[in-house]
């Protein structure tokens, strides 16, 4: 029997909360001027399995998540076959909990093959709990078959998760504007990301059904969601931590490792986008966790692979950016990482509350670390966010019983 401060463990199940006589046999942890919460739910990883595990394997990218605090993922599908069958979602969801690490919730394909041409069996993943659904990488390029899509997922309060790009806009490397124009790299404009939201929005004007934007890089789409959301419950976002964090001009000192799509923005959509984030609607902060091996991305900015890891650095970056930087209470962040994306992932929310398992983190939030000091959990180590001085870190979690560190 374990005793977290004034929270009392027996059993893997939270006993009891407030001030608990404890047994004999009771080991009782002095959390004095840390933090206890719930386990963060970050509802976009790409795990790599199967198919990439020479970036990352379910152990690695598990481990990473509990270093993090994180206690369930939700697993994007594009991977090598794509999860595009009940099959592959469950034997992954077995070999995760085999593990007894966090919690592995896939988010299978809108499209067979994310090939964007015919709908997966949506309802054989609703038999098994699954009710989110996403081609991230890609768009759904086809408004009648993202109509079809919306209109299935809102028979069963699921929900469609675009990665807005605009169908056919030509692809850069970097942002379009003073980067790209100073290392003459093909940019990405703003304006491919905020269409496709704008285009997204009205066909669920139509269709109806749950619609969420994932990783939003541009305030113009961010203002547009929060716009939409005036009018419906139905539409929902998220942003990363690096989006908030870092500009463009990181591209010139982390070079390919500050590279991922969306890409960074100027310092001045940065800015603003953080700001979007104090108007009250239903956004989630993920990490669009995205490892690569070294050879993938130790190369010229235009041949590299997009994206970074990120969930070491989640609530830390967070943290950093959005309660340090711009005030937003710690327990309202905690909502846009817990409560908001398990909501979108159509599960309940790890909570503190008696007779609930106990998946609780205890996090330090005054030791100051590198990621190179204490070294990475996951599989690659492709984060411009390396040698970044981080305030905060995850001490131990329990899910169920100790899974990382100790008090
Ligand atoms: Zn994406």
């Amino acid at each position: 029997m374990d005793a977290v401060g004034d929270l009392l463990i027996s059993g893997g199940t939270i006993e009891g909360i407030g001030r608990i006589p404890l047994g004999v046999d009771a080991m009782e942890i002095d959390c004095s001027g840390k933090w206890i919460f719930p386990g963060l739910v970050d509802m976009h990883v790409h795990l790599r399995v199967p198919g990439g595990e020479d970036a990352e394997t379910l152990q690695s990218g598990l481990t990473a998540a509990l270093a993090g605090g994180i206690t369930r993922i939700g697993m994007m599908p594009n991977t090598s076959p794509p999860i595009d069958t009940t099959e592959m979602a469950s034997a992954l969801m077995q070999r995760a909990s085999l593990l007894g690490l966090a919690d592995v919730i896939p988010v299978p394909c809108v499209t067979m093959g994310r090939q964007g041409r015919e709908l997966v069996d949506m309802m054989s993943f609703v038999e098994m709990g699954l009710t989110a659904f996403t081609d991230d990488g890609d768009p759904v390029a086809d408004d009648a078959l993202l109509d079809a899509a919306l209109k299935r997922v809102s028979t069963f309060n699921g929900v469609i998760i675009e990665h807005p790009e605009m169908p056919g806009a030509p692809r850069g490397h970097v942002n379009q504007g003073r980067i790209s124009n100073l290392l003459r790299i093909t940019g990405m404009p703003e304006s491919t990301e905020y269409q496709d939201v704008a285009r997204c929005i009205s066909v669920r004007e139509q269709s109806g059904g749950r619609l969420h934007l994932t990783h939003l890089s541009s305030p113009v789409s961010l203002d547009m969601v929060s716009k939409a959301c005036m009018t419906t419950d139905s539409i929902s976002c998220d942003v990363t931590p690096h989006h908030l964090v870092l500009d463009e001009d990181a591209l010139l000192t982390e070079h390919a490792m500050a590279k991922m799509n969306p890409p960074l923005r100027s310092k001045e959509s940065r800015l603003l986008l953080t700001e979007i984030t104090s108007c009250r609607f239903p956004w989630a902060v993920a990490s669009d966790h995205a490892p690569h091996p070294q050879h993938r991305k130790e190369l010229p900015i235009q041949e590299a692979a997009f994206g970074i890891t990120g969930l070491e650095t989640l609530f830390p970056l967070a943290l950093e950016v959005l309660h340090i930087g711009a005030g937003l209470p710690v327990t309202e962040l905690l909502r846009h990482l817990i409560t908001i994306p398990s909501s979108i992932l159509g599960v309940s929310p790890p909570r503190l509350a008696a007779d609930q398992e106990a998946e609780i983190v205890l996090f330090d939030p005054t030791e100051k670390y590198t990621l190179a000091e204490i070294g990475s959990c996951s599989g690659s180590s492709n984060t411009p966010f390396m040698r970044r001085k981080l305030s905060g870190r995850t001490r131990a979690v329990w899910k169920g019983r100790l899974v990382h560190g100790g008090p």
